[in-house]
């Protein structure tokens, strides 16, 4: 196993001091050397992404980010919407990608569409030099021009997907309305998607009907892959070249295996190094890093998805209450159809309202102390239980509404 904190106890000692990691440790009052086990590392505070715009536009930014060269070291950058510039690095292995490709069993013989956009953001660039380095051939497509990309598709054979799962089935949905038969006329076998979500029931079409076994992904233009799947499809496996850390999204402290929080990376990358970085998506570890291996043989952490994002979350009596909650409570019981949480305030207390939408024709007991008790099991809070019609659900499309009011 790597020893991630040595290398970032010795990255970490040689920074110059103006850099934006020496001076959040200094702030801290940390040094390099103090760094001898996780906790220690939990001593930095973190760098949330949200304010990485603003740091960036900073005078001296660059070189305060890139402490070892600045952006002559840079074989690439790219500028995300949300106004961030992202550093790659010379160095081949700098988005992490070839486990993603190796997990997918991507190599020769493979042609591989890489749909996600070439330009501006890295997505595309994460995944062609490695399944280039893997032996597979790329078509550079990006998104858009559905009856070309299914044209080459059928010309050359494709294997492999990569890109969004909604332009998977977009491309599936286009093919259908050509009347074109897809066991027979194509060749896709295996799809590594990202950058949005998917549904269980999309993920479960793709495999069942169209015989594409999917691969989700988890990374940032920041870091590059943080977690992927292999075959066993349980989790997404984190390389034990980095340290990701599962952490109170206010306090930056590391929570206990099964716990919500916020994903927060630390790489020991020179180039552009992120310490105690706090990616705003909301997860939780699935098998802490002494339990036992997965079955396909990796050791390590896994995490179990994204379960929301660290800003959308809601406090109630000092714990934090998560969307996935919501669906959570919903899943214990079989005659509930969905679940919203709304935090209101009585007086001087918060008071947490379960709104339960019954599904249509279910019996509805008359005694709702079982969703009582899964709401505290879930939340570790107490909540006040009522029966919501569609009306109700339709007011607003927060999951958790926070109305309380504070004057
Ligand atoms: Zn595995």
């Amino acid at each position: 196993m790597k020893d991630v904190i040595a290398d970032l106890r010795d990255l970490l000692g040689r920074l110059p001091a103006g850099s934006e990691i020496a001076r959040r440790m200094s702030d801290a009052g940390v040094a390099a050397g103090d760094l001898i086990t996780l906790g220690d590392l939990a001593r930095i505070p973190v760098l949330k992404k949200e304010n990485l715009p603003a740091l960036q536009r900073e005078p001296g930014a660059v070189d305060a980010f890139l402490p070892f060269g600045g952006l002559r070291k840079s074989a690439r950058i790219f500028y995300s919407p949300a106004g961030i510039f992202d550093y790659e690095s010379r160095d081949s292995g700098h988005w992490r990608s070839a486990q993603v490709i190796g997990a997918a069993r991507i190599g020769p013989g493979d042609v591989v569409l890489n749909t996600f956009s070439y330009h501006m953001t890295p997505a595309a660039r994460m995944f062609d030099d490695s399944a280039i380095a893997a032996g597979a051939s790329v078509v550079p497509s990006g998104p858009g021009q559905i009856p070309m990309q299914l044209d080459i598709m059928r010309r050359l054979g494709v294997t492999a997907f990569v890109g969004l799962p909604s332009f998977l089935n977009m491309l599936i949905e286009a093919a259908q309305e050509q009347g074109l038969d897809w066991k027979t006329e194509f060749r896709l076998s295996r799809a590594i998607v990202g950058a949005e979500p998917i549904s269980a029931a999309a993920r479960r079409r793709f495999e069942e009907e169209f015989g594409i076994e999917v691969f989700t992904i988890y990374g940032t233009a920041d870091i590059g892959i943080i977690g992927y799947e292999c075959e066993r499809h349980q989790g997404w496996h984190v390389d034990d070249d980095m340290i990701v850390q599962i952490c109170d999204p206010d306090s930056g402290q590391p929570l206990g295996a099964g716990e919500v929080g916020e994903v927060v990376v630390s790489l020991a990358r020179e180039h552009y190094p992120l310490v105690r970085f706090a990616t705003g998506d909301l997860s939780r570890m699935e098998d802490g890093p002494d339990s036992r291996p997965c079955a396909c043989g990796r050791h390590g952490m896994r995490l179990t998805g994204i379960l929301g994002r660290a800003n959308q979350t809601v406090k109630v009596r000092g714990m934090f209450v998560y969307p996935v909650f919501a669906g959570e409570i919903a899943r214990a019981h079989d005659w509930i159809e969905a679940v919203r949480i709304r935090v209101e305030r009585a007086g001087e207390n918060d008071v947490m309202r379960i709104l339960v939408l019954p599904k249509s024709g279910a019996p509805v007991p008359s005694d709702l102390s079982s969703v009582e008790k899964t709401v505290r099991e879930v939340t570790k809070l107490r909540g006040d239980v009522e029966l919501a019609d569609q009306a109700a659900f339709r007011q607003s499309d927060k999951i958790v509404e926070d109305v309380r009011k504070w004057d």
